[in-house]
């Protein structure tokens, strides 16, 4: 029998290098359409085919899919962040949707019918409860998180008028690296925390700002519900998976279900490295919300399916073994 090919749009990003390379494993063929702007070329697998160019060419996304006719996409490439989202929104919405767009019209025209999408958790915005369910309502605070809604609700219309059928996956916050050792996580700038808060450790940077000390929660930190990019890939295979058998248009929240504090994440960070970390205390990072966990039990029932690492010093040691590869 012949394997299945999977487009992996920002494949040689973060979480699209380690999806790639979990599908390469479980015998999927995989084709990765990345920019290669904020991704890079030596993360992709050697066994994957890289097809270097950008959705927001639609010719060219076409041409991909005529040379290698996909059975499913698994959409990863977006812009991601939210202060730069909210300086510059033409680029997020020119990007994470009007070249999304180009990826759903290229899928209606070769009739590629199934779609995982890398959707967030910034959909929401500010909690009214939490943990988070998935009918909690939707009020994105920024163009970021504006972006993601926007392409899920495409999302939602394909369906209805084309039967493009999609699992859309909200991310809490992803974290870790593959256990091998050989990915990671490599922004350029890093703003995220765990990484950020290894460079210290590491002697890269001198300390780690903590954005707002007079939240709401237990020690006045944000609290975050940090996902190991190993179970987020594996929910990734579930909805695939789910999809290829015939399953309608679903999404789901992807977390652990369990909120660390930003204090927290720096004294665990501290733990598994055994090294100081220094930090000074900033002001509130605009458009942070306090607390931010996923109720994830609709994909827990749907799929079954079950983080392995739960435990938030196995991701940090994971994130530690890449930074000091
Ligand atoms: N954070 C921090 N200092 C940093 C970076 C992040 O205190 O240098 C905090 C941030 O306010 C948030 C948490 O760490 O509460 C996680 O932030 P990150 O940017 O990693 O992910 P986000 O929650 O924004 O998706």
């Amino acid at each position: 029998m012949s394997k299945l090919k999977i487009m992996v749009t920002g494949g040689a990003g973060y979480i699209g290098s380690h999806m790639t390379a979990m599908l390469i494993e479980r015998g999927y063929e995989v084709v990765v359409f990345d920019s290669l702007v904020t991704g890079h070329k030596d993360a992709v697998s050697s066994n994957a085919d890289l097809f270097v160019s950008d959705l927001a060419n639609h010719q060219s996304v076409e041409d991909c899919f005529s040379r290698y006719r996909f059975d499913a996409v698994m959409h990863f490439a977006s812009f991601i962040q939210v202060n730069e989202s909210v300086r510059d929104p033409a680029k997020y919405y020119k990007n994470n949707v009007a070249a999304g767009l180009n990826l759903l019209e290229a899928m209606r025209k070769f009739n590629t019918k199934a779609l995982v999408f890398s959707s967030s958790a910034s959909i929401y915005g500010e909690p009214q409860a939490v943990p988070i369910g998935i009918d909690h309502p939707k009020n994105p605070l920024n163009p970021y998180g504006r972006s993601k809604l926007i392409f899920e609700n495409m999302l939602h219309d394909y369906d209805i008028a084309y039967g493009l059928k999609s699992i859309s996956l909200r991310y809490f916050n992803a974290a870790g690296a593959d256990p091998s050792g050989l990915l990671g996580e490599r922004h350029d700038p890093e703003t995220h925390l765990i990484p950020l808060v290894l460079q210290v450790a590491a002697g890269r940077r001198k300390h780690i700002e903590i954005f707002g000390n007079d939240y709401p929660t237990k020690d006045g930190t944000c609290i975050r519900d940090y996902i190991h990019v190993v179970d987020l890939c594996e929910a990734h295979i579930l909805a695939l998976e789910a999809l290829l058998q015939g399953y309608g248009s679903a999404a789901y929240n992807i977390g652990n279900g369990a909120g660390y504090s930003v204090l927290e994440v720096i004294d665990a960070a501290k733990r598994v490295t055994g090294k100081e970390i220094a930090t000074v205390l900033s002001p509130r990072r605009a458009g942070d919300p306090g607390a931010l966990v996923a109720d994830a039990s609709s994909i827990k029932k749907a799929f079954k399916w079950q983080p392995k690492y739960t435990d938030l010093a196995a991701i940090i040691r994971h994130a530690w073994a890449w930074e000091t590869r």
